[in-house]
Parts: C-alpha cells; structure tokens; sequence
C-alpha cells in the first residue's frame, strides 16, 4: 500500500504513515467531541511525524495528545508507556482522497 501524508493546517507539523487507513473511529468522548478529531490507527513504526508541536495528557494519562503549537490543529496521539505499541494520527489531516475508502465507526471512548 502507498504511504499517505498529512499536516496540520498551517504545515509545521507533518506526518507519514506507511499506508492509508481502513478503519477510522469517530470517538465519542466528551475531550475527542470537543477536539474534532477522526483518529486512525497504528504501530507507532508505521508513522513518522516531524515539526514541533506541543502535548496534554489528562485523566488515566495512558494517552499523550499531541497539537501544532502555531495553528492549535490536533495532529496525533502516543502512548505515555512506550512498550504500548498502538498510536493513531489525526485523519482529518488526511488527503480526502487517503480516507474515502475508510469506514468510519463510532465508540464511547474510555469512561
Ligand atoms: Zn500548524
């Protein structure tokens, strides 16, 4: 599968990922509500993100929110444990055209 590119809206912070998702979640989280955010999935192997942003870390702090410190957009999240093998990317950064073929699904997020 062909990589797919993605930035955040001024373009200081990029990030490749080896292959377009199939899957995207639709969070329904009140903090995922209020950031706009579709995320796709992925081994933290398969992304490589350049450019400075900034991050937050709430409630459980499993998960590290990572934003554009220019233009505020959300462009992914890591794992706080680095043994947790699971990251996603902001799909709305996406080409519309890299997530077209992509299911969108809609969990509760964590409680
Ligand atoms: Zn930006």
């Amino acid at each position: 599968m062909a990589e797919v590119e993605g930035s955040c809206h001024c373009g200081a912070v990029h990030f490749t990922a080896a292959y377009a998702p199939t899957d995207i979640n639709d969070c329904q989280c009140d903090h995922c509500q209020k950031r706009g955010v579709l995320w796709a999935y992925y081994t933290p192997k398969d992304v490589t993100v350049t450019g400075a942003g900034s991050s937050y870390v709430w409630g459980h702090e499993h998960t590290r929110f990572h934003f554009c410190t220019v233009c505020g957009c959300t462009t992914h999240w890591t794992a706080v444990d680095p043994k947790r093998d699971r990251m996603a990317i902001n799909a709305r950064l996406l080409p519309r055209e890299a997530v077209a073929g992509a299911s969108v699904r809609k969990s509760p997020g964590p409680r």
